[in-house]
């Protein structure tokens, strides 16, 4: 009697947990457009005004109009994080499976980040070794994957190189992206790919970020059909690995 009404009670909570779930995914789908409407005006119109040459801007004027740029658009960056974990939890990001070269996607992804090594005395380069394979992934989720590797490598090195390297191997195509940066301590590698993480520097210098964009990448690399893993020690610095299955391996259409 007193386990049957136990399970009951389970099932009770169970429910009522799985409505929460679904109210949540819901609440996030509609509010992602209420909640970026909005913030593109903030981003756009202090971009307007900063970057306008007729504008006679007051010191004090553009410090806060960059303030309020720069703000926006760490919060539009949190936001599009936080939407995308949510349609994962639903099942409702919708991943393409469609044979892809991968090298000009990477190369073009390395592209993109030259700009973010700024004047650092970091090398950003791409190799590929040998013949690689097409893949099977969705190219929109396979870069937003990479690039926010490559920023991490980026943002985490201070000097020495960023190298990018694709090769096949028995599965499929294999995307290393090496760094020469600050590494991670051992006992934080058990928790950088746990959702808002990030490890705690010693010295107060703001690396920015929003601890999802790891958890995020090997979610989707997984609904992709493949894996994301790393290596890493501290002050040497870190290798992520992300593994394709061939084009001609995976399932077509694979989701989340
Ligand atoms: P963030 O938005 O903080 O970059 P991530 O989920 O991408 O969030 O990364 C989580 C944490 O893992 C980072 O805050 C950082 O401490 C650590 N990390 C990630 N990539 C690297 C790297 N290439 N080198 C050193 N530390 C890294």
């Amino acid at each position: 009697q007193e386990q049957s009404l136990t399970l009951e009670e389970l099932r009770h909570a169970n429910e009522a947990l799985a409505r929460a779930m679904r109210v949540k995914s819901d609440f996030l789908a509609t509010m992602s457009h209420e909640l970026r409407t909005p913030l593109n005006a903030v981003i756009g119109l202090s971009g307007f005004l900063l970057d306008s040459p007729t504008e006679r801007l007051s010191p004090r004027a553009r410090q806060a109009l960059e303030t309020m740029r720069s703000s926006g658009t760490h919060l539009l960056l949190l936001l599009n994080d936080i939407l995308d974990m949510a349609r994962l939890d639903a099942g409702r990001m919708g991943f393409t499976g469609e044979a892809i070269d991968p090298i000009p996607l990477v190369r073009g992804c390395v592209a993109t980040m030259l700009p973010l090594v700024g004047d650092k005395p970091v090398e950003l380069s791409f190799e590929a070794d040998g013949l690689v394979s097409p893949v099977r992934a969705d190219p929109q989720r396979l870069r937003q994957v990479l690039l926010n590797l490559l920023s991490n490598a980026v943002k985490f090195t201070d000097r020495g190189r960023v190298v990018v390297r694709a090769r096949n191997d028995a599965d499929g195509a294999v995307i290393e992206v090496e760094d020469t940066g600050i590494g991670i301590a051992p006992d934080e590698q058990v928790h950088i790919f746990e959702e808002f993480h990030q490890v705690k520097t010693g010295d107060a210098r703001p690396y920015g970020g929003t601890g999802l964009g790891l958890a995020l990448s090997r979610r989707m690399a997984r609904a992709m059909g493949g894996e994301l893993t790393f290596r890493s020690e501290r002050d040497v610095g870190s290798t992520f690995t992300v593994r394709l299955p061939r084009a001609e391996q995976a399932p077509a259409g694979v989701s989340a």
